[in-house]
């Protein structure tokens, strides 16, 4: 069984915890920065290969900008995620809008920083030209139904919202270049934390066929094809990273098949991965604060489920480290939770752990990517800092946490004043 490493020791941890209390997440750059290289390396053979980091994942200005500088661009998939990227300094076509039920403001916003729109849907050709105009270059967003199975987080692709039916993209193409749209692209994400790396070749193919069927029927030079994100990460000790080089072979495969041979245009690959980027390299940080014996033992942490939601949501695994206790043998079962009013705020059941102890620094693997981004305020519980481990070892802040004067901010209730009886 492969072990789950920290990047820092017990006494490290320590040290950063003097300057920045409990909670935190905590995001190891050099790792970051080793697997976009990665990434990018495995589709080297692709030219105009690009990887837009789906933004959502973790939305923190300095990642995206590490990322950036790694040769990344950014999958927006709101207003509020395109103004942080054009905060980095991006424009044009290093940022993708995907988004769906897309209001006019967010288009209207994506327009103006040159970014490349995917649409969602049929409706939204004419959405568009009727409020902003259309762009010169358009991507459409390909909802396969019932042609390809969807894996289990996502669901079935004909039970999704998104994206267009095979005969409407056909149409949605025809239209476009009967409106003057001169480069186009197509996408499509069908899986979400999909550990096989078939899915993905598969999907490429799925991309292929319909690329040449575009072609021969809406006479439509697909410039390039965003195969998604949805790239899982071995979030279990068991678990394999999905291997990158293998998938990228088995797409070079089909594209010299389907592409090359069949005499269409060069085609560049993208991908719009925000979980495999980040996600192994974040940690949640936190101490224990209490230890309680009922029915069951629960280690309370100084954390909840608003500083990570995966497992009181979907009840995903998070693995669980106790700082300096990595040897210890783990023969005690522990609920581990946090401190909100709902019972499902448990970041693990039954999880056998080395004896835990009041004060216990205890780490939550995994947390780079859809941790600190889905948190929220619940209870009146505020939301954490988050922390660069830079490549030098030194730890910088790179959001601060929230606070009591953050959270009372969109009230403007004064007391006694507004509410006279
Ligand atoms: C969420 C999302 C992504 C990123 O998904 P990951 O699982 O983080 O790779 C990419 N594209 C779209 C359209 C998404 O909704």
């Amino acid at each position: 069984m492969a072990e789950k490493n920290l990047p820092f020791s017990k006494e490290q941890l320590e040290n950063i915890i003097e300057n920045h209390p409990t909670p935190f997440h905590i995001y190891d750059e050099k790792a970051i920065r080793e697997n976009a290289r990665k990434f990018k390396k495995a589709f080297d053979w692709n030219e105009g290969f690009k990887e837009y980091f789906a933004v959502k994942a973790t939305p923190n200005p300095y990642l995206v900008k590490i990322l950036r500088e790694e040769g990344f661009g950014a999958d927006c998939s709101s207003e509020a995620e395109l103004e942080l990227v054009k905060r980095v300094g991006m424009s044009g076509n290093e940022i993708m809008l995907t988004s769906n039920d897309t209001p006019v403001s967010e288009f209207s916003k994506a327009k103006e920083m040159d970014a490349i729109i995917n649409l969602d849907d049929i409706s939204h050709i004419e959405y568009l030209e009727k409020n902003i105009g259309l762009p010169e270059t358009i991507c459409m967003r390909y909802n396969p139904g019932d042609l390809k199975e969807g894996n289990l987080l996502i669901g079935h692709p004909e039970e999704a919202k998104y994206g267009f039916t095979h005969e409407q993209i056909i149409e949605g193409y025809r239209i476009l270049k009967s409106k003057g749209v001169k480069n186009f692209g197509v996408h499509t994400m069908v899986a979400s934390n999909e550990l096989d790396p078939d899915y993905f070749i598969e999907t490429a193919e799925l991309l292929f066929n319909l690329i040449a069927e575009v072609n021969e029927k809406a006479g439509v030079v697909i410039s390039f094809a965003n195969l998604g994100g949805g790239i899982g990460i071995p979030y279990k000790p068991e678990q394999k990273a999905v291997d990158m080089e293998y998938v990228s072979e088995g797409i070079k495969k089909l594209y010299e098949e389907k592409i090359t041979a069949n005499g269409l245009q060069p085609l560049k690959l993208y991908f719009e991965s925000g979980r495999a980027i980040t996600g192994p390299y974040g940690y949640l940080v936190t101490k224990v604060l209490h230890l309680k014996e009922t029915y069951k033992r629960f280690a309370g942490l100084d954390a909840s489920m608003v500083d990570l939601m995966r497992p009181g949501m979907y009840g995903a695994y998070h693995h669980v480290t106790v700082a300096g206790k990595e040897k210890e043998p783990h023969t005690e079962k522990y609920d581990v939770t946090g401190s909100l009013c709902e019972n499902n705020d448990k970041f693990a059941i039954d999880r056998m752990l080395p004896e835990i102890e009041v004060d216990d620094i205890v780490v939550i693997h995994d947390t780079g990517a859809h941790g600190h981004a889905m948190g929220f305020n619940y209870n009146g519980k505020l939301r954490s800092a988050e922390l660069l481990l830079r490549e030098n070892g030194e730890v910088t802040q790179i959001r601060r946490p929230q606070t009591l004067e953050d959270y009372f901010e969109t009230l403007d209730f004064d007391g006694l004043k507004d509410f006279k009886a």
